[in-house]
């Protein structure tokens, strides 16, 4: 596996290799690397020939400087890791390499997704998000990019971003990876305690009761029994729940015969945030 470290030596090796008709994926993630993101490298093993995983743990997308602070960055393993997967090339940029003292303001209009779930409970992460994937776009220039159903409203906000910039980019949507009792695989689990994860797996509970039930349960009845279900849970505190339009993620009051839905869910336990979701058709 290749290791680059600057944007410059990263693209002349991808000009290389666009010389020769590589097709490309990229794999964007912020390290302490786990089997979900393995996943993500064996979906874009399937769709091109050159896979770029990328690892950056961008500080514009944190409203919480204690968040950023504490998160993960086991770098050796995650090395260890990507090279055990055959991943071809590594981009490990520092923060000063992919933003320089005289980076310009940037802003997209998200339009209302902005506003709703993980844009209303942190504040600015969707640009920060936008921010640093148009960057490594513009970048790799990948044919395909992988990205986990796990952060739904991430991938809504990519599609559109790749809307408004005309990108030539295919997006390709991966499963969330769980353990077994159900808990969404993510590199915060680590700072939960065993009971912590025990109670976790309240919420892929909750998210199937929900599925299983919504053809036979109002919306508002079902959002209730999943609500009391979860915060019977010692030190569980619910963010969020909604029963969402999947194309638009606005909550919804009564399921629409034709449409895709989507539960989405935060909840912090053990001073943890934790988001997870599932389609419901
Ligand atoms: P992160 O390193 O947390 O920014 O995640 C990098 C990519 O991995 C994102 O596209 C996530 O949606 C995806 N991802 C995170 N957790 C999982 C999981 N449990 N299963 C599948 N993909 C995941």
């Amino acid at each position: 596996m290749e290791i680059f470290y600057t944007q410059a030596d990263l693209q002349k090796r991808l000009e290389y290799l666009r010389l020769k008709k590589q097709s490309i994926a990229l794999v964007p993630t912020m390290g302490a690397l786990h089997k979900g993101h393995l996943s993500l490298l064996s979906y874009a093993k399937e769709k091109a020939v050159v896979i770029i995983c990328s690892i950056f743990v961008n500080p514009t997308q944190f409203n919480d400087p204690s968040d950023l602070e504490k998160y993960p960055r086991p770098i050796a393993k995650d090395i260890k890791f990507l090279k055990d997967a055959e991943c071809d090339i590594l981009f490990l940029p520092s923060v000063t390499e992919m933003y320089p003292a005289d980076e310009p303001e940037w802003h997209v209009d998200l339009g209302p997704l902005e506003q709703i779930w993980e844009g209303e409970h942190r504040p600015g992460h969707f640009q920060g998000v936008t921010q640093i994937v148009y960057k490594l776009f513009q970048l790799a220039q990948p044919d395909v990019v992988c990205f986990g159903q796990k952060d739904i409203q991430q991938i809504k906000v990519i599609e559109q971003l790749i809307e408004i910039k005309k990108l030539r980019v295919r997006l390709i949507i991966c499963p969330t990876l769980r353990d077994s009792g159900g808990l969404a695989l993510s590199s915060r689990n680590k700072h939960l305690s065993n009971t912590a994860k025990l109670n976790a797996t309240k919420i892929y509970e909750s998210l199937r009761y929900i599925k299983e039930h919504l053809r036979s349960t109002p919306v508002s009845q079902l959002k209730k029994e999943a609500l009391k279900f979860m915060t019977s849970q010692e030190g569980f505190d619910v963010e969020y729940l909604a029963i969402c339009d999947y194309e638009t993620l606005q909550e919804v009051s009564v399921i629409i015969p034709d449409r895709k839905h989507v539960a989405l869910v935060a909840v912090w336990l053990d001073d943890v945030r934790l988001i997870d979701n599932m389609f419901l058709d």
